[in-house]
């Protein structure tokens, strides 16, 4: 395509004019890799580097000790099997001068150089709406237009200024990890203040050590870290990938991090400590990062289970560090192991054995000052001959926004992004037309192998590019349903972890003023690739795209279900499962019991115990989960679900220990009798016999004797409806509450929810019609001992909670309950809970999304109580 370069005859030489059809901002890895792709589709193209040469993060960062910390076998281009065979890395982790000279070597190797102005900040970006261009101002002075603008301009390139009284001040020579002077620095007899234990502090402070008569390491944070275990790749590291390069490049490409690796599923929360031990041990060993943030399944999703890294790091720092206090100080205690980036390092902890080295603890000596000569704390002066600060970045927003960007109708990026970053996928923002960024916030980039995020956002930017131009578009963007979507999910995935609970660079917390909220994508780079893929597969779902002749936009959330259900679904879906209805009900009730026994068992209580109680025609068997705190307890008789079919007491085992722990009261799981051999109304006279007879021997059970509540599951919430209905009608027992999880309301199955979910998750329209076929003749469908939601009279029944599932063809009946109930006059509500399945939220420990709405369950139920229990 075309560049143009016009020089102004008015004011002389220098001052010229560029056309380009792309700008990219950085020569690092993303803006050399975005050169060498435009240029090969025939794209006009101009980097713009702040820098005097390439490299990025490689060119500023020259602090001793500088290395990479995912190993360079997997931190290394893989777009071009040539430049693999041409390079050869020396080290696990290279050095910094080693991974400068390889881009270097990338630089020159594609004669990336002539497309490159260095020593060029770009300073403005405004959108011209008539020309439908980036129009760019640098700090040359330079004029430059471009059709696509993409700021490579990376997530760790813009220093922190550290917020310290009176930095500055210090006359002597003060130093910044991230703009480190390229000659080097010698520190050899004097007395050095590092100030930051992030991970350049930790990289750098042993190399310090070795040099300065005194070290005194300031330290605020403690941080995690391993010992990187240097030296040669070893040969069985290395073996796969020489067995079959493309096979192992693709592994990385799918994989959660970019680097290829087994997920585990183990749990530490329900293993023994042998298996912590011998678990951790080995990931200590392979002195990675993605084995030790691997060591369990659920360590970054619950605290009890990270709690055991975290001990298990902690003993390995108090095995090396000689003076107790000092290892105190060094364990990280106020973050979850993992929700801040761990470092590796080499002989980090043994620095603080050395007599030279002191560590101050900021958070109980905070520094009052930086004075001329040296670092004041609270209770003592102290003199330097150098100060290094190694206090970190603006991450993933700083460089972005230190440009001043303006998009369609004036709207600024700072402005827009005044509350945290927006973008969909992590490329664009709605409002920028043309506008990319690679790696940037709501991609996986910092949480991953950075060079495998970058090749595919490369990759995905060029061939958006190039199909623009192949359908004769010219500008694309995302709208703002799709955004608001992306952003919401990206939230949502953050959410179900422990990242947010930390102050972290990933939250935005290191810089003051910086809005809090979590910025990188941690819903795997397999994961994001998918969505990424997708979107362009459903006619680029959430994009505007235009051209003179025609607009198209193919609006739409690209990830609407929570992301642990879709996952759950994928892994059903992987296991290639018969559905229910293809089988007799026998073969349904193995294939559930086997499903049942393969998920995590939930919460411990107090206790649990099997019995028999009388139900319509027959003994039926119940199970009771007490909490562990001293009773008696308020009693909930619960029904499980399976579609009056399939299920029994103890398949809904984990959701009755978790709402028995959580809303502390007890739960009496009743086993009504199941279809075909016992069918309608045989469940819902059950139930009324089974809460009979528990309101009878209340005290028997342990609970407090007096009024019940009911609660229960989709079949189950049915009996429990009916129940209720039944109860009011035939004189008691008294209820307080009803508890209605994705209930059978009716037999009604042409609503919206039906049709929107027929063939989606689980539950069916097709299974469900096989449960109808199963319980209750065509004609009995519509009594409301099957449909509830048909009684004349909803009035006088117990207060209900109603929870709906967003994706669940049984959605619209639940809420159509709850109104009717509100409507008659009997207390009713309703939650949706948003990207849930019908089965999802009884999914403990494993849908983590579903704990808040869990929570709510348990709070209905404590509130059912609340009238009638004496606190
Ligand atoms: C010390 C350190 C170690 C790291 N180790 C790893 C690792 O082991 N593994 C990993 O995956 N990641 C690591 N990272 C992250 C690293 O940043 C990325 O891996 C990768 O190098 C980023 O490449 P990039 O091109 O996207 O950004 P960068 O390398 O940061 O390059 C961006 C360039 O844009 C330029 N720029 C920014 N704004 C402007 C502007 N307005 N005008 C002109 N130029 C501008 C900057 O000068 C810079 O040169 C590390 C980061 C640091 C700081």
């Amino acid at each position: 395509m075309v560049e143009t370069r016009t020089y102004d005859t008015t004011t002389g030489a220098g001052s010229a004019r560029l056309d380009v059809d792309v700008v990219v901002v950085g020569a690092g890895f993303s803006g050399l890799y975005m050169l060498h792709k435009l240029r090969q589709m025939g794209f006009s193209a101009r980097v713009l580097e702040a820098a005097g040469d390439v490299g990025g993060t490689w060119y500023w960062n020259r602090y001793p000790g500088a290395r990479c910390d995912i190993p360079t076998t997997d931190y290394t281009y893989s777009f071009d099997p040539e430049l693999e065979k041409a390079w050869t890395w020396s080290e696990k982790y290279a050095t910094q001068p080693e991974i400068l000279r390889y881009a270097q070597f990338v630089a020159e190797r594609y004669d990336l150089r002539r497309d490159i102005d260095f020593n060029t900040r770009v300073v403005a970006a405004r959108w011209d709406e008539a020309a439908a261009r980036w129009r760019l101002r640098v700090d040359t002075g330079q004029d430059i237009s471009c059709q696509f603008y993409v700021m490579a301009s990376g997530c760790l390139s813009s220093p922190k200024t550290p917020d310290i009284p009176g930095a500055g001040r210090f006359k002597g020579p003060a130093y910044f990890t991230g703009r480190w002077p390229h000659e080097g620095v010698d520190f050899t007899g004097q007395r050095v203040a590092v100030i930051g234990t992030g991970s350049s502090g930790i990289q750098s402070i042993p190399h310090i050590a070795k040099q300065a008569s005194q070290l005194t390491v300031f330290q605020r944070t403690p941080n995690f870290s391993i010992p990187a275990g240097n030296g040669p790749v070893r040969p069985e590291r290395l073996a796969p990938l020489q067995a079959d390069r493309e096979a192992y490049r693709h592994e990385a490409k799918w994989s959660r991090a970019g680097v290829p690796n087994e997920p585990t599923q183990i749990y530490g929360r329900y293993s023994p400590p042998e298996v912590h031990r011998e678990r951790f041990e080995a990931a200590w060993q392979s002195g990675e990062l993605i084995p030790i943030l691997s060591v369990f399944a659920d360590q970054i999703l619950f605290r009890d289970a990270n709690a055991i890294v975290a001990g298990l790091v902690h003993e390995k720092i108090r095995a090396v560090v000689e003076d107790p206090k000092i290892a105190d100080l060094l364990c990280p205690s106020d973050h979850p192991f993992g929700t801040k980036r761990p470092c590796l390092d080499t002989g980090y902890y043994a620095t603080f054995n050395l007599p030279h080295v002191r560590l101050v603890d900021l958070r109980r000596n905070p520094i009052q000052s930086i004075t001329e000569t040296g670092i004041d704390l609270a209770d003592e002066s102290m003199k330097f001959d150098a100060i290094v600060y190694a206090t970190g970045f603006d991450a993933m927003t700083g460089a972005i926004v230190s440009v001043d960007i303006e998009g369609r109708d004036g709207l600024t990026l700072k402005r827009k992004w005044a509350n945290g970053p927006r973008t969909y996928l992590g490329l664009m923002t709605a409002g920028f037309p043309n506008l990319f960024t690679i790696t940037g916030p709501g991609s996986p980039s910092v949480l991953s192998n950075m060079m495998v995020s970058i090749e595919q956002h490369v990759d995905w930017i060029g061939d958006c590019l190039a199909r623009l131009r192949a359908d004769g578009m010219t500008t694309i963007e995302p709208t703002e349903a799709a955004e608001a979507g992306w952003v919401q999910h990206v939230e949502d995935c953050a959410n179900i972890t422990l990242y947010p609970t930390a102050d972290s660079w990933y939250m935005g917390a290191n810089v003051p003023g910086k809005p809090r909220g979590f910025l990188p994508y941690v819903g795997g780079v397999d994961a994001y690739r998918g969505a990424c893929d997708e979107a362009v597969a459903r006619d680029y779902l959430g994009f505007k795209r235009s051209g003179p002749q025609v607009t198209r936009c193919t609006d739409g959330v690209v990830r609407r279900l929570q992301p642990d259900v879709a996952m759950v679904l994928q892994m059903m879906a992987d296991l290639k499962l018969p559905t229910f209805d293809s089988m007799p009900a026998e073969h349904a009730r193995a294939l559930l019991e086997q499903l049942s026994a393969a998920r995590p068992p939930g919460p411990s209580i107090g206790e649990i115990a099997d019995g028999t109680l009388p139900g319509a025609a027959g003994p039926l068997q119940y199970r009771l989960y007490r909490p562990n705190t001293p009773g008696p307890h308020p009693v909930v008789v619960y029904f499980h679900g399976g579609g009056w079919v399939l299920g029994t007491h103890d398949s809904d085992d984990p959701l009755c220990r978790d709402l028995c722990q959580r809303s502390d009261t007890l739960i009496v799981s009743v086993n009504y009798r199941h279809a075909p051999e016992a069918r309608f109304p045989a469940a819902a006279d059950d139930g009324l016999a089974a809460v009979r007879w528990v309101a009878e021997h209340a005290a028997e059970l342990g609970g407090i004797p007096g009024p019940l509540a009911i609660a229960g599951w989709s079949a189950g919430a049915n009996v429990a409806a009916v129940t209720c209905q039944q109860v009011r009608d035939h004189g008691g027992p008294e209820i307080l509450g009803q508890l209605l999880l994705t209930p059978v309301t009716d037999c009604d199955m042409t609503t919206p929810s039906y049709v929107e979910n027929a063939e989606g998750y689980v539950l069916t329209a097709s299974v469900m019609k096989w449960f109808w076929d199963y319980y209750a003749d065509p004609a009995d469908r519509p009594n409301p001992k099957a449909s509830p939601l048909r009684a004349t009279d909803l009035s006088n029944l117990p207060p209900a909670l109603v929870v709906a599932c967003e994706f669940d063809p049984l959605r619209d009946e639940g809420i159509a309950y709850a109104k009717a109930l509100a409507a008659a006059g009997t207390p009713a509500r309703w939650i949706t809970a948003r990207g849930h399945t019908h089965t999802s939220l009884t999914m403990v420990d494993v849908v983590v999304s579903g704990e808040q709405v869990r929570g709510e369950m348990a709070q209905a139920l404590r509130g059912f109580f609340k009238v009638a229990v004496p606190a």
